[in-house]
């Protein structure tokens, strides 16, 4: 990384600069050896492992369960995956999910659900997952046809098709989201966590996406899963669901922000070195132009991204508009700077094994998961309404927004 001077800004606090500085020292020695893109399943797992024993994931769970803060510490899960993924998208990858993978156990769950799933995958010892979307339910949760009808007392029956489960295939337990019943639409869902070898979940297909990583169609045939598994109340899966894409939705943006920042340090190595017309690339006035743009939508990415992991850790219940504009400003931003990364390489820019153009198909996910860049338009405008008519009706405080 070329410019760290960002650490410096004052949402961190020593601690968190001390966590970057070493998460960037571990990953530049670590990483590249567990690393085989030929071999997404085996490449994840060996991560999963290693980040477990580096102690990285301990952000992701509470210090009671193995982890390093009280609760989630939004900056530092923020620094990780921009650290990860300036190195590696699947690092990137396989440390956020063990995150998103157990956040709704973090935020809603029972002690016994806490003590039983975060210890092991704060150590790497289990691989979590989230399972949300289906074939017909994408960008419109409510749709969810999944069901969970009740079995006796004490067990539900999970019926239905889950798609684009990220660690599908390789994951210990997933947290499932199904349709309970109990009002129509988006009050009548309920989280659960289902254990990869319940009978009756199978994995269907996996899917094979431009920068690969595991992903796959499950299935649920009568799999019977414990109440005790129930995460939060009946009927209040959208709430855990939504809860935890508010700490989750700045991470991605995070992500982003790390590729797009390896993409400047290339962009910037490249144009210094290669020869034009007999000068560096980086002479040219265009160039130029391309890499301010590129150093600026970085700056104000990170300054979006840090503003809502910020803002979410000084304890605001949630932080809905500002992480919505985090991960849309982020994602696009990356896009658009590792576009122009690829035209400062020229040819080269487009040759497999040049890290730019892995950084290329890498970003492009980015802008349509955990909420596509529509979606967070539609969220931050609603946010605005919202702020507005409680303002006329006087119950705000027009300063803090609280
Ligand atoms: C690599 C990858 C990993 C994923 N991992 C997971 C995972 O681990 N768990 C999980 O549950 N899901 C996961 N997903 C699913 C992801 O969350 C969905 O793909 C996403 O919600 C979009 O749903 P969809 O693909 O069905 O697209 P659709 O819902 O069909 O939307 C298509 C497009 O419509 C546009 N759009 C959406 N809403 C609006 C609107 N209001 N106005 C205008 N345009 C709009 C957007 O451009 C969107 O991309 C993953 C997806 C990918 C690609």
């Amino acid at each position: 990384m070329i410019d760290a001077s960002f650490l410096s800004w004052p949402f961190f606090e020593d601690r968190h600069r001390q966590f970057a500085g070493d998460l960037n020292a571990w990953a530049a020695r670590e990483i590249k050896p567990l690393v085989d893109h030929h071999d997404v399943d085996a490449s994840c797992r060996r991560l999963v492992r290693r980040l477990g024993e580096g102690g990285w994931l301990k952000a992701v769970v509470p210090q009671a369960y193995g982890g390093i803060s009280p609760s989630f510490d939004v900056r530092t899960l923020c620094l990780a995956r921009e650290t990860l993924a300036s190195h590696e998208g699947l690092a990137d990858f396989a440390f956020a999910m063990q995150g998103l993978g157990t956040g709704p156990i973090t935020l809603f769950g029972s002690d016994a659900l806490k003590e039983q799933y975060l210890p092991p995958v704060a150590r790497g010892d289990a691989i979590a997952a989230f399972a949300l979307s289906e074939p017909e339910a994408g960008s419109d949760v409510a749709a969810m046809s999944t069901t969970a009808t009740p079995d006796g007392p004490d067990h539900v029956l999970i019926d239905g098709v889950k798609t684009w489960i990220s660690n599908g295939g390789i994951a210990d337990h997933y947290v499932v989201f199904a349709r309970s019943g109990e009002a129509p639409g988006a009050k009548g869902l309920s989280a659960y966590v289902v254990d990869a070898q319940t009978p009756g979940l199978s994995i269907e297909s996996r899917i094979d996406v431009i920068a690969p990583h595991p992903l796959a169609t499950l299935r649920f045939e009568a799999c019977r899963v414990p109440l005790a598994k129930r995460i939060g109340g009946p009927g209040e899966g959208f709430k855990v669901a939504m809860a935890t894409l508010d700490v989750f939705r700045s991470t991605v943006g995070a992500a982003a922000l790390g590729l797009g920042r390896r993409a400047l340090t290339e962009a910037l190595r490249h144009a210094s070195s290669r020869k034009l017309f007999g000068a560096p690339l980086s002479d040219l006035q265009m160039t130029q132009a391309s890499l301010a743009d590129m150093a600026t939508s970085v700056d104000s990415a990170a300054l979006l991204v840090y503003r809502a992991a910020w803002t979410k850790d000084q304890g605001a219940p949630r932080v809905t508009r500002e992480a919505a504009m985090a991960k849309m400003y982020a994602t696009e931003a990356a896009q658009s700077i590792i576009d122009k990364a690829v035209q400062i390489f020229g040819g080269l820019g487009v040759t497999k094994g040049v890290k730019v153009e892995e950084l290329y198909r890498e970003i492009r996910a980015l802008r349509i998961y955990e909420g596509a860049t529509e979606v967070q338009k539609v969220v931050i405008a609603r946010e605005l309404v919202k702020l507005l008519e409680a303002q006329r009706s006087g119950d705000l405080d027009t300063v803090s927004g609280q």
